[in-house]
């Protein structure tokens, strides 16, 4: 019960602010999960500076290609309109491809000053093709919902759950689940999406964030794909497609480029500008929250698709992010691009080692990024099959008699175990 009235007590303040359009609920969601459970915005926020150490340290480098996410969209609708047509359905995925690849038409549009950053984040999504009891999909759930509380709302997350009247995810950690639906307050919020979390020592995995059910990406039904016919005024602004870029950016583990606060709050990206406050959905080139130090001076990024410009001006993610998304891939969730469970990291310290070079061809370097983390055995390095090649003793690992390929070298820490992906070369 105090669950609910909090609930009504976050969305009451949300609607006073329902004349202009919210975007995005998932700090707001966060916040209120971190409220209830101190140890889920813990270990959310130990997940965010494990990113930020990886992309300020380990970043520039790349290995791996191209990934490919299986996506399941269930439309949970209350009325027929509601119903979405596949094609609006795949038109949103076309959407997703281009501005992960930035292939997008729009890339011509990005200012100068952001082009050395802008980035193909090398990340493709597809509708699944097989469903959780192996048997072949379209990769679309269509659901006629009856949401508890008589609506859908970002706080009680009850489009996630048959039991609340929604649609049961399918296995978060195999399928990006998107759900369709009518959130609350109409235009007030347009999507929200929950961020990944790293384990965390004596976290009660039965407390409600951590709900692996939870994962993945809610959307407002009149934004959902390109060109939503339901998507008129003032949601005209908001019709490519570009929420969904937006949330899928958030759960694999971006924030807003202006850190959710003024100059001095992050994204833990650094080749984001820092900016004191979102776009407010319209296209003002000339925005400039905040100061550079050290310059040079930019403005802030409003063609990111991190802010809150209208979908028209946003055509963008920098290189920093796309580390960053990548690394959630290889660390956090690992097994929604196909690699195995037994090669996923342990620790949420993960961002703190590092592994040059890479590619690498004789040997890689292991390093530790903090006195507090000690590496504790021979370090283990396992083939694409999981088979160990070879250990070392050493942090300098000689990997000369290893064939070309894609390998991870296992590394135990004093605080869980870490897994780099490298490419012998
Ligand atoms: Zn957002």
């Amino acid at each position: 019960m105090k669950h609910f009235f909090t609930s009504l007590f976050l969305l009451a303040g949300l609607a006073l602010n329902a004349q202009t359009i919210q975007r995005c609920a998932t700090h707001d969601v966060y916040l209120h999960n971190a409220a209830q459970y101190p140890a889920y915005g813990e270990a959310v926020q130990n997940t965010y500076q494990a990113i930020s150490n990886w992309v300020a340290n380990n970043g520039g480098q790349k290995s791996g290609g191209v990934y490919q996410i299986p996506v399941v969209v269930h439309v949970v609708y209350l009325t027929p309109d509601q119903d979405l047509p596949d094609s609006l359905i795949y038109s949103q995925i076309a959407v997703l491809n281009e501005d992960y690849r930035r292939m997008n038409a729009d890339t011509i549009n990005t200012r100068a000053e952001f082009l050395p950053v802008a980035a193909d984040a090398e990340i493709e999504f597809y509708l699944a093709t097989t469903d959780p009891d192996g048997n072949p999909t379209n990769g679309i759930t269509r659901t006629a919902g009856t949401p508890s509380f008589g609506t859908y709302t970002p706080f009680d997350d009850n489009v996630k759950f048959d039991s609340l009247g929604g649609k049961n995810a399918w296995p978060t950690n195999k399928y990006l689940n998107i759900w369709v639906c009518d959130l609350v307050f109409g235009f007030g919020i347009l999507g929200y999406a929950y961020p990944p979390i790293g384990n965390v020592p004596n976290w009660n995995i039965g407390d409600a964030p951590a709900d692996p059910g939870k994962q993945g990406v809610v959307i407002h039904y009149p934004v959902f794909g390109r060109n939503n016919p339901l998507a008129v005024s003032p949601l005209d602004i908001v019709n490519r497609g570009r929420t969904v870029t937006h949330e899928v950016g958030h759960f694999l583990g971006l924030r807003h480029i202006w850190g959710d606060g003024d100059c001095s709050m992050d994204d833990g990206i650094a080749d984001t500008p820092p900016a004191a406050s979102d776009a407010q959905q319209i296209c003002d080139w000339t925005k400039n929250t905040c100061t550079e130090s050290p310059g040079p001076e930019l403005p802030d990024n409003i063609e990111n698709y991190m802010d809150y410009a209208a979908d028209s001006c946003m055509n963008m993610f920098t290189q920093g992010q796309v580390n960053a998304m990548r690394y959630v891939l290889e660390d956090f969730r690992q097994e929604l691009v196909g690699l195995p469970v037994s090669l996923q990291s342990t620790s949420v310290v993960a961002g703190l080692i590092g592994l040059f070079p890479n590619p690498a061809k004789d040997y890689i370097q292991i390093t530790t990024l903090s006195a507090d983390v000690e590496i504790t055995q021979p370090i283990t390095i396992v083939d694409v099959h999981g088979r160990t090649c070879l250990t070392s003793v050493s942090k300098s690992v000689d990997i000369s008699s290893l064939s070309e390929g894609m390998y991870w070298a296992r590394i135990k820490t004093n605080r869980g175990e870490v897994i780099r992906k490298f490419i012998k070369i």
